[in-house]
């Protein structure tokens, strides 16, 4: 008999190094093998159906292509095996013994093991096989490259992944490759079927080529094979084929709940950028929504058919986190890793896309199905607002999908667009006008309001926490500008019926200013009579280009030092208790009075004093005097 000769090989230096760094640093997550050596069977796989499409290969082609896995527990070995493309005596030396890829050098110099402990940088340079020297003490491929018509010449690669890797000939029944792991000792949980089962499920149920693993049939004594995987990517089938009901099933599946989407898009995109999205706006926000520390969005990345990652939040913007769904695309390398995901220019590319999918899609149901918007917005309008800030691009847009609730609507569910609002402005009107407070109801009740509410003129009034930071984004709607109504607005007298005339101020009210201004001179910049207050006696305001109150808070409460708010008190010279006053200037008590009037107006646009007790002392002394 012809004994092969067997060859002695030593791993390229670097392909050793990664080697180490691999087996000692993805300890924790040592079952990507599977999902690795699965991948790769399945792209030796379509690498075949791409030869015999373009071949016209009848006697091949309709060979059912499978990959198969096959347990051993007196061998102690797993063996996944493909009839696929398989490989030549050169292309395996080259294809496992050496890294192509000149970047490898760079990245091993650029890193540590720590930093490869996440599994994710592994085989991002073609180093996925290695991962199967994670769980073995040996691994043997036997291989058959397609071409080769003699099964005696089929290649037996051997390795312990210690540096050397020997290669000799042997007698391959079928075309393909079979992976052989002789498990570490430590590793035999592996040859379980039941957790080869699981970790298929979870890497690998939806890549196109049925995977089966071998069972025994107790009962008639006999192995069979038993397909695993479904094998069928839902999104890589054509919508038309696909029913409401399968969409909301895989919706379930994907989001591990019982709840309906409450909508969905799908797209298939050739050229270029090649992809397909299949995009869920859920029901409900998941609970951990706001928890920034981990924040996930339900989209899985696949690449080839191959799943590679949750939570790809590389492909959304934070202000779309609670999408769920699938981006499947051939343009990026199977192995990237999230860091290098970030700054890839196709993760760009196709983040720019899915948001411009779900922005339509979104935008679909605000124009059509106005009570599933209704829901969007309960849910979701608080996160979407975020992008105002955090999407230049899609601002425009954005901002149409915005509602608020405003004076003229009924109580505080926000339900107006800006559109609408602008589509009912009056005559003489040239601005959004809105007011930022504390919640729906001190906004509604808010001193502000009263011209505009005379004058029939809707105001929006915005209440949630984030409103303020979104309003420095949002200066202007379709070329109208924004204005806050607790602050100064150059425009007014355009606009308003006042109700006093400047002419009007006699000597008396003068000298009222005049002592206001003595007695609060540290409390505030300016004081003013005002014509725009209708039922208060007075308000603050502030300059244009100054913090809101709001804003101010949410500094204060986030433990930031901040320049206390310069603001500038208005006086209603129509309100009687204003009138009294300045008709008894000579009331001893007339500083605590301009003090009441300071504090009040404070109270209402901070909704609190620094000192309470000082506001009631004065109240009680003026009530003692009555
Ligand atoms: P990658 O898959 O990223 O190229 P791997 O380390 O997983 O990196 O595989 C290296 C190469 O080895 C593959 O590109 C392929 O050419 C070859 N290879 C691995 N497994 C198989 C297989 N089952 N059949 C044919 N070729 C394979
Ligand atoms: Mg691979």
């Amino acid at each position: 008999m012809n004994i092969p000769k067997k060859e002695k090989y030593q791993f390229q230096s670097e392909t050793k190094q990664i080697l180490d760094l691999m087996i000692h640093s993805l300890y924790s997550n040592k079952e990507i093998f599977i999902r690795e050596l699965i991948s790769n069977a399945s792209d030796a796989i379509e690498k075949i159906r791409f030869q015999l499409l373009s071949q016209k290969n009848n006697t091949i082609q309709n060979m059912k292509m499978k990959i198969r896995i096959s347990i051993n527990k007196q061998s102690n070995t797993l063996m996944i095996s493909d009839n696929g493309i398989g490989m030549t005596k050169d292309e395996i030396i080259q294809n496992l013994g050496t890294i192509a890829n000149s970047g490898t050098k760079k990245f091993l110099h650029s890193i540590n093991s720590k930093k490869l402990k996440n599994n994710e940088l592994i085989g991002k340079f073609g180093v996925g096989f290695y991962s199967s020297f994670i769980v073995s003490e040996k691994v043997i491929v036997k291989t058959r490259h397609h071409t080769e018509l003699e099964p005696n010449n089929s290649i037996l690669w051997e390795s312990d992944g210690k540096g050397e890797y020997t290669i000799k000939k042997t007698n391959k029944k079928d075309f393909g490759t079979d992976i052989e792991l002789y498990l570490k000792n430590t590793e035999i949980d592996f040859l379980e079927n039941w957790k080869i089962k699981n970790i298929v499920c979870k890497y690998s149920d939806h890549i196109s080529i049925p995977i089966e693993i071998q069972e025994y049939d107790e009962k008639n004594k006999v192995f069979f094979w038993k397909q695993i995987n479904k094998a069928k990517a839902l999104w890589r089938i054509p919508k038309s084929e696909i029913t409401d009901n399968e969409y909301q099933d895989f919706y379930k599946n994907l989001s591990k709940s019982n709840d309906e989407p409450l909508s969905w898009i799908h797209n298939k995109v050739e050229g270029t950028q090649e992809y397909i999205s299949l995009l869920y706006i859920p029901k409900k926000s998941d609970w951990n929504i706001w928890n920034f520390d981990s924040i996930k969005n339900g989209l899985k990345l696949y690449i080839k058919k191959t799943y590679i990652m949750d939570d790809a939040n590389q492909f959304l913007p934070n202000y779309l986190r609670f999408i769920k769904g699938i981006i499947d695309t051939n343009n990026l390398p199977i192995n990237i890793s999230r860091e290098i995901l970030q700054e890839n220019n196709v993760t760009k590319i196709l983040k720019k896309s899915l948001t411009k999918r779900i922005l339509t899609l979104i935008k679909n149901l605000s124009v059509e199905k106005k009570e599933k918007y209704k829901i969007f917005w309960k849910e979701f309008g608080l996160i979407f607002k975020e992008g105002i800030a955090e999407d230049i691009e899609n601002k425009n847009q954005i901002a149409e999908l915005l509602r608020f609730s405003s004076i003229q609507s009924n109580g505080k569910e926000q339900e107006l667009s800006l559109q609408e609002y602008v589509n009912n402005m009056s005559k003489n009107q040239t601005k959004i006008y809105f007011l930022t407070a504390e919640n729906y109801h001190t906004a509604n009740t808010s001193p502000h309001l009263g011209i505009y509410r005379k004058n029939n003129i809707n105001v929006l009034l915005l209440y949630d926490k984030i409103d303020d930071w979104m309003m420095n984004y949002l200066t202007e709607f379709k070329e109208i500008k924004f204005q806050s109504i607790n602050k100064i607005d150059d425009d007014f007298e355009k606009t308003f019926n006042t109700s006093y005339k400047k002419e009007n101020i006699t000597e008396e009210m003068q000298e009222f200013l005049k002592k206001i201004r003595i007695v609060l001179k540290n409390e505030i910049k300016s004081v003013q009579y005002s014509n725009k207050l209708i039922d208060t006696p007075c308000a603050l305001i502030t300059e244009k280009d100054a913090m809101s109150t709001q804003m101010s808070k949410l500094f204060l409460a986030a433990g930031k030092k901040i320049p206390p708010l310069q603001y500038i008190l208005e006086i209603n010279p129509m309100h009687p208790l204003i009138t009294k006053i300045i008709s008894n200037q000579n009331d001893k008590n007339i500083n605590t009075w301009i003090k009441i009037l300071f504090d009040q107006s404070l109270l209402a646009e901070k909704g609190s004093l620094d000192n309470p007790n000082i506001f009631i002392k004065n109240i009680n002394q003026i009530f003692m005097h009555q």
